[in-house]
């Protein structure tokens, strides 16, 4: 489980975050949609403290931090049972699809070279990008070298991967096969996913539960079905009228 207990967070004069309170169960996938500027990727960065909040708290099962008084041994525990999925996938350039799974392996967990190597094809082939290993990022699509972003966290074997709107950078013809494989890994990996996203069809078909946020609060949260096709919120509906 993760919970956020009245998390704060500003960026100089603008409140981002304005007490964001709630519990998101494990392996479970919760989609966190809203406006550009509500909140959404500050709250996720929260989480591994990419972004350090001013003040609540983070818990993530037996990792109680109280953000304020958080130690850098608090923040690596968290780190190290979660892995993020960047809108700009931040691969290696110099290192191919193989390595740039490898490298947290061998550098984080401190696995051995051949197994690190094991373990990133395996993943490789979860992605369907056996026949890439060997590829450097240019010379794969964005949609591919979004999938390897997705197979580097999938190797770390975390409790919580965080999506970062991580088809928003894709051309449109490039975002289905990105969408295929993070459902795919919904449905065949046991970690909590926390996914911010504009992808509205994949948070119906794809979340147990919608956050919608506006303004740096919670307006409201429940499963797709009610929060897509019974929201109770008029800003909700007012957000929602635009995609649906
Ligand atoms: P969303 O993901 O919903 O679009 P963000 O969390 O990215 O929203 O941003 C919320 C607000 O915080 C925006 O007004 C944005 O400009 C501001 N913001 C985000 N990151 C920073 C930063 N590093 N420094 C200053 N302002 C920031």
């Amino acid at each position: 489980m993760i919970t956020f207990k009245n998390l704060h967070k500003a960026f100089g004069d603008n409140e981002v975050l304005k007490g964001i309170n709630c519990a998101i169960p494990t392996g479970s996938v919760t989609v966190i949609l809203g406006p550009s500027g509500s909140g959404k990727t500050t709250l996720l960065r929260s989480v591994n403290f990419l972004e350090k909040a001013d003040r609540g708290e983070i818990i993530l099962d037996d990792i109680h931090i109280n953000v304020e008084k958080a130690s850098k041994a608090d923040i690596h525990k968290i780190r190290q049972r979660t892995a993020m999925v960047f809108q700009m996938y931040n691969l290696f350039k110099n290192k191919t699809a193989l390595e740039n799974i490898m490298e947290g392996l061998t550098v984080v967990k401190k696995m051995s070279k051949p197994e690190a190597k094991e373990k990133a094809l395996y993943f490789l082939n979860k992605v369907g990008l056996a026949d890439k290993a060997d590829a450097y990022p240019h010379q794969l699509s964005g949609g591919q070298q979004q999938r390897i972003g997705i197979a580097r966290a999938l190797a770390l074997n975390p409790d919580v991967i965080l999506f970062d709107e991580p088809t928003s950078a894709l051309d449109p013809e490039l975002v289905g096969e990105v969408l295929e494989v993070m459902k795919k890994v919904a449905q065949e990996v046991n970690c909590t996913l926390l996914v911010v996203t504009h992808e509205i069809n994949f948070a119906r078909e794809v979340a147990d539960t919608i956050i919608f946020m506006d303004k740096g609060v919670i307006v409201e949260q429940g499963p797709p079905q009610t929060i897509l096709n019974n929201p109770q919120e008029e800003r909700t509906k007012q957000f929602l009228s635009r995609y649906i």
